[in-house]
Protein backbone atom coordinates (compact mmCIF):
# COMPACT_ATOMS: atom_id res chain seq x y z
CA UNK A 1 0.00 0.00 0.00
CA UNK A 2 1.33 3.48 -0.87
CA UNK A 3 -0.38 6.76 0.23
CA UNK A 4 -0.28 10.35 -2.15
CA UNK A 5 -1.62 13.88 -1.53
CA UNK A 6 -2.46 16.21 -4.33
CA UNK A 7 -3.04 19.86 -4.14
CA UNK A 8 -4.14 22.82 -6.80
CA UNK A 9 -5.22 25.82 -7.10
CA UNK A 10 -6.65 28.06 -9.60
CA UNK A 11 -8.24 31.13 -10.31
CA UNK A 12 -11.83 32.03 -11.00
CA UNK A 13 -12.65 33.99 -13.89
CA UNK A 14 -15.87 35.19 -15.08
CA UNK A 15 -17.65 33.79 -18.33
CA UNK A 16 -15.81 30.56 -18.68
CA UNK A 17 -16.92 26.84 -17.31
CA UNK A 18 -16.43 25.63 -13.51
CA UNK A 19 -15.11 22.08 -13.46
CA UNK A 20 -14.50 20.19 -10.47
CA UNK A 21 -14.03 16.24 -10.40
CA UNK A 22 -14.97 16.43 -14.08
CA UNK A 23 -18.67 17.71 -13.27
CA UNK A 24 -19.50 20.71 -15.22
CA UNK A 25 -20.96 23.12 -11.53
CA UNK A 26 -23.25 25.79 -12.73
CA UNK A 27 -21.87 29.38 -11.74
CA UNK A 28 -21.01 32.71 -13.84
CA UNK A 29 -17.56 32.35 -13.24
CA UNK A 30 -14.76 29.24 -13.67
CA UNK A 31 -11.40 28.01 -13.14
CA UNK A 32 -8.27 29.62 -15.36
CA UNK A 33 -5.98 27.30 -16.43
CA UNK A 34 -4.14 26.20 -19.28
CA UNK A 35 -6.36 22.92 -19.74
CA UNK A 36 -9.94 23.19 -18.33
CA UNK A 37 -8.96 24.22 -14.88
CA UNK A 38 -10.49 21.13 -12.92
CA UNK A 39 -8.29 21.92 -10.00
CA UNK A 40 -9.92 18.77 -8.25
CA UNK A 41 -8.73 16.53 -10.91
CA UNK A 42 -5.27 17.67 -10.70
CA UNK A 43 -5.31 17.70 -7.00
CA UNK A 44 -6.65 13.73 -7.67
CA UNK A 45 -3.68 13.44 -10.31
CA UNK A 46 -1.02 14.72 -8.30
CA UNK A 47 -2.06 12.44 -5.33
CA UNK A 48 -1.67 9.41 -7.88
CA UNK A 49 1.48 10.50 -9.30
CA UNK A 50 2.51 10.67 -5.72
CA UNK A 51 1.61 7.37 -4.39
CA UNK A 52 3.01 5.93 -7.57
CA UNK A 53 6.33 7.47 -7.20
CA UNK A 54 6.16 8.69 -10.59
CA UNK A 55 6.71 12.88 -10.01
CA UNK A 56 4.06 15.48 -10.36
CA UNK A 57 1.78 16.27 -13.12
CA UNK A 58 3.69 18.90 -14.69
CA UNK A 59 5.99 16.28 -15.51
CA UNK A 60 3.78 14.82 -18.28
CA UNK A 61 1.38 17.78 -18.65
CA UNK A 62 3.33 20.77 -18.72
CA UNK A 63 1.31 23.92 -19.49
CA UNK A 64 3.47 25.18 -21.90
CA UNK A 65 2.30 22.08 -24.36
CA UNK A 66 0.01 23.76 -26.64
CA UNK A 67 -1.26 20.18 -27.66
CA UNK A 68 -2.79 20.30 -23.89
CA UNK A 69 -4.75 23.73 -23.92
CA UNK A 70 -8.25 23.84 -22.99
CA UNK A 71 -8.28 20.12 -22.45
CA UNK A 72 -10.60 18.07 -20.08
CA UNK A 73 -8.81 17.10 -17.32
CA UNK A 74 -10.96 13.61 -17.33
CA UNK A 75 -8.61 12.92 -20.44
CA UNK A 76 -5.61 13.79 -18.38
CA UNK A 77 -6.51 11.42 -15.51
CA UNK A 78 -6.86 8.72 -17.81
CA UNK A 79 -3.85 9.41 -18.35
CA UNK A 80 -2.40 9.10 -15.79
CA UNK A 81 -3.81 6.05 -14.65
CA UNK A 82 -2.22 4.32 -17.33
CA UNK A 83 1.11 6.01 -16.12
CA UNK A 84 0.94 4.64 -12.78
CA UNK A 85 -0.87 1.32 -13.58
CA UNK A 86 -2.18 1.89 -9.99
CA UNK A 87 -5.05 0.36 -8.30
CA UNK A 88 -6.74 2.72 -5.83
CA UNK A 89 -7.95 1.64 -2.52
CA UNK A 90 -9.47 4.89 -2.18
CA UNK A 91 -8.99 8.93 -2.19
CA UNK A 92 -10.42 11.42 0.02
CA UNK A 93 -10.78 15.43 -1.61
CA UNK A 94 -11.40 18.69 0.04
CA UNK A 95 -12.07 21.61 -1.87
CA UNK A 96 -11.90 25.02 -0.40
CA UNK A 97 -13.89 27.56 -1.80
CA UNK A 98 -15.61 30.50 -0.58
CA UNK A 99 -17.53 30.81 -3.62
CA UNK A 100 -20.04 28.89 -4.81
CA UNK A 101 -21.25 26.87 -2.40
CA UNK A 102 -20.06 23.24 -3.17
CA UNK A 103 -22.15 20.98 -0.80
CA UNK A 104 -25.30 20.35 -3.15
CA UNK A 105 -22.90 18.80 -5.70
CA UNK A 106 -20.78 16.35 -3.59
CA UNK A 107 -22.69 13.32 -4.99
CA UNK A 108 -22.43 14.02 -8.19
CA UNK A 109 -19.07 14.39 -8.09
CA UNK A 110 -18.04 11.90 -6.55
CA UNK A 111 -20.22 9.25 -8.45
CA UNK A 112 -18.35 11.18 -11.61
CA UNK A 113 -14.40 10.52 -9.49
CA UNK A 114 -15.62 7.07 -8.71
CA UNK A 115 -16.71 6.06 -12.46
CA UNK A 116 -13.22 7.46 -13.87
CA UNK A 117 -11.12 5.60 -11.16
CA UNK A 118 -13.37 2.29 -11.02
CA UNK A 119 -13.81 2.49 -7.67
CA UNK A 120 -17.34 2.31 -5.78
CA UNK A 121 -18.92 5.04 -4.06
CA UNK A 122 -18.02 4.31 -0.63
CA UNK A 123 -14.51 4.50 -1.94
CA UNK A 124 -14.72 8.41 -2.64
CA UNK A 125 -15.13 10.82 -0.12
CA UNK A 126 -15.60 14.21 -1.42
CA UNK A 127 -16.31 17.27 0.96
CA UNK A 128 -15.43 21.26 1.02
CA UNK A 129 -14.72 24.27 3.12
CA UNK A 130 -14.70 27.83 3.33
CA UNK A 131 -11.90 30.01 4.26
CA UNK A 132 -13.85 31.85 6.49
CA UNK A 133 -13.05 35.20 4.29
CA UNK A 134 -9.11 34.63 5.16
CA UNK A 135 -8.41 34.83 1.23
CA UNK A 136 -6.94 31.73 1.38
CA UNK A 137 -7.70 30.19 -1.68
CA UNK A 138 -7.80 33.97 -3.00
CA UNK A 139 -10.13 34.48 -5.67
CA UNK A 140 -9.76 30.72 -6.68
CA UNK A 141 -10.95 27.34 -5.93
CA UNK A 142 -8.01 25.13 -3.93
CA UNK A 143 -8.37 21.17 -3.89
CA UNK A 144 -6.58 18.66 -1.42
CA UNK A 145 -6.27 14.82 -2.35
CA UNK A 146 -5.05 12.23 -0.34
CA UNK A 147 -5.21 8.50 -2.01
CA UNK A 148 -4.21 4.97 -1.24
CA UNK A 149 -2.86 2.75 -4.11
CA UNK A 150 -1.64 -1.04 -3.78
MG1 LIG B 1 -3.90 22.75 -12.19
Amino acid sequence: MKVGIGFDVHPLKKGIPLYLGGVKIPSDRGLKGHSDGDALLHAVIDALLGAAGKGDKGKYFPDTDPALKGISSVKLLAETMRITKAKVVNIDCIMFAEKPRLSKYYGKIQAKLAALLKLKKTAVSVKATRPEGLGLAGSGIGCFCACLIK
